[in-house]
């Protein structure tokens, strides 16, 4: 077989949030294929980055009170638990904000406009005057210019469905600032995507056999042909400061790449900065870039989710095609569908579903995950859905129940009896065999068959060993070469199917190894089994069941978290605001307050004022802050300085008669509501132990 060369992407995920569910399926789905392919000795560059650009990430940067450069690479830096936490071996992770991906898109902008594929038409939109700035669809609410409901957004009414234009909202106000957007012309630029020669090209590279799944064909060719609900038109790419993205080149007047022209070149830029100063350029990589990109051998693997086909099927083949070497069209675009939990459809506003995040922190295996999700999906673009019923059965009876069991039962007779050595293993047995077939279904992204698979063949080896019952044969005189080969030949297919699920249980795996006393196990392994006299380790425990009460907690309903709602931009802001009944909030509702150790520098009567006093906070790296507090009946100023104290540093600033109060110090005090208020008046300052430095954090 000949050596593949493989460039692997999963979607850049939007840098406005951290990463839900329905992320963390796709990265698995992506990373089981990516480790198949390195078991199969392909050569595989596996490669992501965040979508750092656009007006949603520059507006909650503003709102965070940040640069959009500090925010998202806050966002950035949050990555690696989850990453980590559940295996995802990409080679390198990067950012669209990024030299390398400014170089890539003005590059490709460049090559379009020189191919005649890009051309500038005055666009009349509306804008916020007191913004200042042009406003995209999602930021202008109004009537319905059908039925009236107010506050409807600027594409389609939630209340009768009808669908319009911004323009023909009644009474339209900027979400942003309240304000009358005004119309304003600017001049755009285009992408022709509806030249004969970007459509031609499309109607082939979608035609080529065995590239796409036949659903995402049929969807895109409806579209390439103007039919259902997105007819081919002309491509907006530019977009008027205020703008956080990349300028386009070669242009007097200062105007910015769309963000969803620059999101997919990110899979090159990463790949590049990967090549240039990453783990490539580290172990010594010999070819450039560009002489790998443009490597007829080299295949180009995207998988994305169902709700961005439109881009990946249409635009982005086209501005790969005709910006040319060393560019080169994708081989492959494998589109996935949602995940729903109990039948719910995962809503990022309304935060159902599961964090990731809590599902570490709840020492939840991520194996677990790994395997069921992995139990769920096909080759289709269909969703699936996490039941948590069905996740317990699945794991606890497959899992546990069926695969770790067999070396469970086993192993303990070789470490006793024999040494830890084996004996030869019984040939009777053809797991070997299906090695091909299930190769097959990991290739094809059948993951539920090759699973199926691999559990009737545990069936097989656990109806093996219940059937000669090594636990008799070690108390029965004379039985010893029996026992040795019955232990020895499960745990031959107990090595055979830790192969099978390797690519979906990487740890798991690598734990056997170390247990078997194997290397890394190929997929070419399968050919070799155990020899006679191969020593193992001692068996530890390798697998735990799903503890149902852990199940219960992250589905705990009064705590599960609201994360806040990540968008792609092609999405309407959604409202987060959710009414709860219960005053009980959620580890994220926690985790929203920045609580710091800060040091009172000084501490003042304020004149006029009889409850305030006035403190200069130390926060280390935050600076210097003043917090007017209502502490002076409990606290003589001089007694402070020096002290101690716990500071809300993210309450938003309040202007007061004294002056502006920059957060808020922590103190202890009956409430008027509690009932032994009345007896015991005080006010007692929160107060760090000793040690504790200015600017940490209090969590
Ligand atoms: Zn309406």
């Amino acid at each position: 077989m000949a050596r593949r060369r493989l460039f692997v992407t999963t979607a850049l995920p939007y840098a406005n949030g951290p990463f839900h569910i329905g992320h963390v399926m796709e990265y698995i789905q992506a990373d089981i294929w990516v480790r198949f392919q390195r078991m199969q000795g392909h050569e595989v560059h596996f490669v992501g980055a965040d979508d750092a650009h656009g007006a949603p990430i520059m507006l909650a940067a503003e709102r965070a009170g940040k640069s959009p450069e500090a925010f998202i690479d806050e966002i950035s830096k949050g990555r690696a638990p989850y990453l980590r936490g559940f295996h995802i071996s990409f080679d390198n992770w990067h950012s669209t904000h990024s030299p390398e991906n400014t170089e890539l898109s003005q590059d490709i902008y460049r090559r379009l406009k020189k191919a005649g594929l890009v051309y500038t038409k005055p666009v009349e939109q509306f804008f916020d005057p007191v913004k200042g700035m042009f406003l995209a669809d999602r930021y202008i609410k109004g009537e319905c210019p059908n039925c009236g409901t107010k506050d409807q957004y600027g594409d389609a009414c939630e209340n009768c469905s009808t669908v319009y234009t911004a323009t023909q909202l009644r009474n339209p106000y900027s979400t942003l600032t309240g304000a009358r957007p005004v119309l304003k012309t600017s001049e755009h630029h285009f992408f022709k995507l509806s030249d004969p020669k970007c459509t031609s090209f499309i109607a082939q590279w979608l035609g080529t056999p065995g590239r796409l799944q036949p659903q995402v064909v049929n969807k895109a060719r409806e579209w390439l042909e103007g039919k259902g609900d997105k007819a081919l038109i002309d491509w907006d790419i530019s977009r008027d400061p205020p703008y956080f993205g990349i300028r386009i080149p070669d242009i007097a007047e200062e105007k910015y790449l769309y963000v969803w022209l620059d999101a997919p070149i990110g899979y090159l830029a990463s790949l590049k900065n990967y090549f240039v100063s990453g783990k490539a350029k580290k172990q010594g990589e010999p070819r450039s870039f560009e002489a790998f990109l443009q490597d007829p051998a080299t295949e180009q693997v995207h998988f994305i989710g169902k709700d961005i086909i439109y881009f990946h099927t249409l635009f982005w083949p086209a501005m790969l095609e005709f910006a040319g070497k060393p560019y080169k069209v994708p081989d492959h675009v494998y589109v996935h569908g949602f995940i729903t939990v109990s039948g719910d459809k995962m809503s990022k506003s309304r935060g159902t579903g599961i964090s990731p995040l809590r599902y570490l922190e709840l020492g939840m295996n991520p194996e677990w995950l790994r395997y069921y999700i992995a139990a769920k999906l096909n080759a289709n673009v269909e969703d699936i859905d996490f039941n948590p019923d069905d996740f317990v059965a699945r794991v606890n009876s497959d899992l546990v129940g069926k695969y770790v069991n067999i070396a469970s039962r086993c192993a303990v007779f070789i470490q006793r009896k024999f040494d830890g050595r084996l004996a030869k293993p019984s040939d009777a047995f053809a797991f070997g065999a299906k090695a091909r077939e299930i190769a097959g279904h990991y290739e094809t992204r059948e993951y539920g068959k090759a699973l199926r698979e691999v559990m009737a063949l545990a069936d097989v080896a656990n109806q093996y060993v219940d059937e000669n019952k090594p636990w008799d044969l070690s108390k029965q005189a004379g039985a010893e070469e029996k026992l040795h080969e019955v232990c020895s030949t499960a745990l031959e297919l107990f090595r055979v199917l830790t192969i099978y699920l390797k690519p979906v249980l990487p740890a798991l795996a690598a734990q056997a190894e170390r247990f078997l006393n194997l290397p890394d196990l190929t997929w070419a392994a399968v050919e070799l089994p155990l020899a006679a006299g191969h020593r193992i380790h001692e068996y530890r425990h390798l697998l735990g069941r799903v503890d149902e009460k852990q199940l219960e907690r992250l589905f705990d309903v009064a705590s599960v978290p609201q994360p806040a709602a990540p968008q792609r931009h092609a999405e309407k802001q959604e409202h987060s605001a959710q009414e709860r009944t219960v005053n009980e909030i959620s580890i994220d509702d926690f985790g929203k307050l920045d609580l710091r150790v800060a040091r009172i520098v000084k501490a003042e009567h304020v004149e006029g004022a009889d409850k305030l006093l006035k403190l200069t906070l130390d926060v280390g790296l935050l600076g210097t802050r003043t917090v007017f507090a209502g502490i002076k009946s409990a606290y003589a100023p001089e007694k402070l300085e020096g002290k101690l104290a716990a500071l809300v540093a993210n309450l938003a600033p309040r202007k007061m008669k004294f002056g502006v109060s920059e957060g808020m110090v922590l103190a202890a005090s009956w409430d008027k509501s509690d009932t032994a208020a009345a007896q015991e008046p005080g006010i007692f300052l929160i107060s760090p132990d000793s040690g504790a430095k200015p600017g940490m954090r209090v969590k």
